[in-house]
């Protein structure tokens, strides 16, 4: 069983030898991918009917494929957007302040996105990010 970076690999070479019937810029891909979110929207409410979860799984693997796509296409390694994204939001939406402790889960979010202003937001944190990975590979 290969592991997500060798399926990553694959989805690249597959895309890479597909060139000439495959249309791969960002916004073709974008648009494909809206369409598979769509059709794994439209497996899920068949499913809630029917019972069966591998017509969805079907579907959430094209929307996989096109976001891996989106990712060779722009030059992303996957795992590092994820790694960082998660970073940021957990940053962003800190437990503390996601435990809703009385408050309705719309007014967690809300103060969470307030401490996150306060703190500077998204430039304040890619800003440290940035130094965190200059740090972690000792470029400083
Ligand atoms: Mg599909």
């Amino acid at each position: 069983m290969p592991d997500f970076r060798e399926v990553y690999e694959q989805v690249g070479k597959m895309a890479e030898t597909r060139r000439d019937v495959w249309q791969d810029d960002a916004f073709s891909l974008a648009q494909a991918l809206m369409g598979e979110v769509q059709e794994l929207q439209d497996q899920l409410q068949e499913s809630a009917v029917t019972g069966e979860a591998m017509p969805v799984g079907l579907e959430l693997a094209d929307v996989l494929n096109y976001a891996l796509r989106l990712c060779h296409c722009m030059g992303f390694d996957p795992v590092d957007l994820l790694v960082m994204k998660n970073d940021r939001n957990s940053r962003k939406f800190p437990d503390f302040l996601m435990s809703k402790n009385g408050r309705t889960p719309q007014e967690a979010i809300t103060a969470a996105k307030k401490s996150w202003k306060a703190m500077g937001g998204d430039i304040a944190w890619s800003h440290a990010y940035t130094e965190h990975l200059v740090h972690e590979a000792g470029e400083d």
